[in-house]
C-alpha cells in the first residue's frame, strides 16, 4: 500500500538484543493532512471578502469629509482590524504552503548578501520612529541552496520581531557568518527578552511569551512557526537565547551541504 505511513523505533538492549517497534501512523498523518488542507481552504476563502471590505473602507476613508466626523474613529479602527485579518490570512496561507511543499521545491542559489541588505533596509524604514540602530555584518560571501521566498520570510520575520520587541533607541545586530560546521544567520537585539520557560514553545502557532504585549505589536503569532518550517525544509536549526530585560538572539544554523560558494553565486548571476 503506497499510502501506508510507518514509523520504526529500534531499541538496543545489551550487546546483541534489539527491539523493533513498527507503528502504523497512517491515520495520524492523514488527519494532519486534513487539518492543513482545511486551514489552507478557509484562509483562501476569507481572502476575497476581506479584500472587498478593505476596498470599501478605503473608499469611505478617502471621502471622510462627506461623512459625520464622529465616524472617523470607527472607520480607522475597522481599517486597522481588517489589515490585521489580512496579515493573518496571508501568514496562514504562507505557513500551509511551506508545510505542504516540504522540501519539494526547486532549489536555487540564493544570494543571502543582497537579501539581508534589503531586509535590513526595510527594517530601518519600519523602525525609524523608534530610533533603533540596525547594524548588518556580512562576514561570509557564501549563499544558500534553497527556496528564496521561504528563506526571505524566515529571515525577515526574525529581523522584524527584533524591531517589534525592542524598545526605542535599542540596538539590533544582524550577522551572516560561516565556520567549519556551516553558515549561520544571527539576529541579536537589546529588547525585552524572553523568559526561558517560554523558549521551547515559541515556534508553536499562536504561542506568545507575553500575550498582552504581543497583541499590540500587530504580529500574527505565526512568524516563528513559519521560521521553524522553513528551517526544517532547509536542514537548518533554530537556536534561541535570551535574558529578560537584556535582549534575545535568534540564530539559524545551516549545514555546509546547504552552502552555495561565492563563485557559484557569481556564475549563476552571469547566466
Ligand atoms: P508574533 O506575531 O506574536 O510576534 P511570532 O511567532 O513571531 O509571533 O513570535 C512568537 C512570540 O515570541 C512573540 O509573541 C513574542 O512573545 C516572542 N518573541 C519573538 N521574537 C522576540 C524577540 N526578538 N524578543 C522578545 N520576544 C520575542
Amino acid at each position: 500500500n503506497p499510502n501506508l505511513k510507518l514509523q520504526f523505533h529500534i531499541t538496543l538492549f545489551g550487546e546483541d538484543d534489539r527491539l523493533l517497534l513498527v507503528q502504523d501512523v497512517t491515520r495520524l498523518y492523514r488527519l494532519e493532512e486534513m487539518r492543513r488542507d482545511f486551514v489552507s481552504n478557509v484562509s483562501h476563502e476569507l481572502r476575497t471578502p476581506l479584500t472587498v471590505i478593505s476596498g470599501y473602507l478605503e473608499t469611505l476613508i478617502d471621502n471622510a469629509d462627506e461623512l459625520p466626523p464622529r465616524w472617523n474613529r470607527a472607520m480607522n479602527q475597522m481599517q486597522q482590524q481588517a489589515q490585521r485579518m489580512e496579515a493573518l490570512v496571508n501568514d496562514l496561507l504562507l505557513l500551509s504552503r511551506i508545510e505542504n511543499d516540504g522540501s519539494n521545491f526547486k532549489a536555487t542559489l540564493v544570494d543571502v548578501d543582497s537579501m539581508l541588505r534589503a531586509i535590513c533596509d526595510d527594517a530601518r524604514a519600519l523602525s525609524q520612529e523608534k530610533g533603533h540602530r540596525i547594524e548588518l555584518s556580512l562576514e561570509s560571501a557564501a549563499g544558500l541552496t534553497g527556496n528564496e521566498t521561504q528563506l526571505h520570510s524566515a529571515f525577515s520575520n526574525i529581523v522584524m520581531n527584533a524591531v517589534k520587541y525592542t524598545p526605542p533607541n535599542g540596538e539590533i545586530r544582524v550577522r551572516w557568518f560561516e565556520d567549519k560546521k556551516g553558515v549561520h544567520f544571527a539576529v541579536r537585539d537589546s529588547g525585552i527578552g524572553i523568559d526561558p520557560l517560554h523558549i521551547p514553545r515559541l515556534t508553536e502557532r499562536f504561542y506568545r511569551a507575553d500575550p498582552s504585549r504581543a497583541a499590540d505589536t500587530g504580529g500574527t503569532g505565526l512568524g516563528l512557526a513559519i521560521v521553524k518550517h522553513v528551517l526544517i525544509n532547509h536542514d537548518g536549526e533554530l537556536e534561541i537565547t535570551s535574558h529578560i530585560g537584556a535582549g534575545s538572539t535568534f540564530t539559524c544554523h545551516f549545514p555546509r551541504t546547504r552552502m552555495a560558494s561565492a563563485e557559484a553565486l557569481a556564475e549563476a548571476e552571469d547566466v
